[in-house]
């Protein structure tokens, strides 16, 4: 039994005055209840510092108050990898998985042995023949040079991986969700490269993996069997939803909830306890039920998507744990800290970089 953060009763200014902007509103209009239920269940292994209550601006303008939450780029309680098998002898126990067109592959010896069939593309060749070795990045430098935008043509047709020993010690995420949820104008069809929001595990829930910019570079980023790869921006994220997330799920009559999104609404697993995927959900993957009200539904792992679009305004995901969250702002300037480049990447260009510069010294 993992230790939870059980009595979450924080109030703006006890949790350090730099982490509220001096105007927070009094303590008495927080609703203590509502951040008590969104901080009780998450692993308190992964939560660094104390979570707080921000005053924040939500995606579509709404100015409301906020959890602030930061999380370690990687969380330990998670098994973490593995991704790239180093020979095509190698079985899934020590690959990843792969998705494609709905599917979940294992990405293991024989799946890139078959590359160039599976892709009808005979210049997928990321393994020597004679010897059956992989191509793999596996040293910090090479992750990195594989993840550029412009990836080096000395990269392509490697499978790319970057460990978690390779992330700057404590690089953290900070999520800044709102507490009481509101809900979007205009929704916005798809997951923005903000993310979808985060696990109680402490795992980051990613936007869509941008596969096919990913495999029009000649390269393969598996994810692990959790759905996860790292990013040497924001750490270890997933893509996809599995049983992995259901240990530090909090349960519920209806079915487990996972974690929050970025608008403030329930994740919950994909299916209810009566073993059902409800049939009434909208496109972003969420109704509502009595009790409960309006939360989301994990898709199936393949899909590639872990929830459709987020139907409320969203909040931030900062790479400083003191930062201001204006989402307005970083709808404009692109993702903060960035998650993969899911929305377009141009040409090219690779993912899992993130439109901010790097990170000063
Ligand atoms: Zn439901
Ligand atoms: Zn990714």
């Amino acid at each position: 039994m993992k230790p939870y953060l059980i009595a979450a009763l924080f109030i703006a200014g006890c949790s350090g005055a730099d982490t509220a902007p001096k105007d927070s509103p009094a303590t008495d209009a927080i609703p203590k209840t509502g951040l008590t239920a969104m901080t009780a269940n998450f692993n308190i292994d992964n939560v660094i510092g104390t979570p707080s209550v921000v005053d924040c601006t939500l995606s579509g303008g709404t100015k409301t108050e906020c959890l602030s939450i930061t999380l370690a780029a990687a969380p330990p309680s998670f098994k973490i990898g593995p991704w790239c098998p180093r020979n095509i002898s190698g079985g899934p126990d020590v690959s990843g998985i792969w998705l494609e067109g709905g599917k979940v592959y294992d990405a293991d010896g024989a799946f890139i042995q078959n590359m160039s069939t599976f892709y009808k593309d005979p210049k997928w060749q990321m393994f020597d023949p004679a010897t059956g070795k992989i191509n793999v990045t596996d040293s910090k430098v090479s992750c990195e040079a594989a993840a550029r935008p412009d990836v080096d043509p000395q990269y392509q047709n490697h499978c790319v991986e970057c460990d978690v020993s390779y992330l700057e010690s404590g690089l953290s995420q900070t999520y800044v969700i709102p507490i009481m949820p509101s809900n979007a104008q205009t929704i916005s069809p798809r997951v923005s490269a903000g993310g979808v929001g985060v696990a109680f595990s402490g795992v980051r829930l990613d936007a869509s993996a941008p596969t096919d910019a990913i495999l029009s570079a000649y390269t393969l980023a598996p994810f692990d069997d959790c759905g996860g790869h790292v990013n040497l921006n924001v750490g270890y994220h997933i893509h996809a939803a599995t049983d992995c997330l259901n240990s530090a799920a909090k349960s519920t009559a209806h079915a487990l909830q996972l974690g929050l999104a970025m608008d403030g609404y329930p994740i919950m697993t994909r299916l209810t306890r009566a073993g059902q995927e409800p049939a009434d959900l909208d496109l972003c993957r969420g109704h509502e039920t009595d009790g409960i009200g309006y939360h989301y539904h994990v898709n199936d792992p393949g899909a590639n998507a872990i929830i459709g679009c987020h139907k409320g305004e969203t909040g931030c995901t900062l790479t400083e744990a003191n930062g201001t969250c204006d989402a307005t702002q970083s709808a404009r300037r692109g993702p903060p800290g960035g998650g993969d480049r899911g929305d377009r990447p141009p040409r090219g260009e690779r993912p899992e970089r993130g439109d901010r510069p790097p990170k000063p010294q």
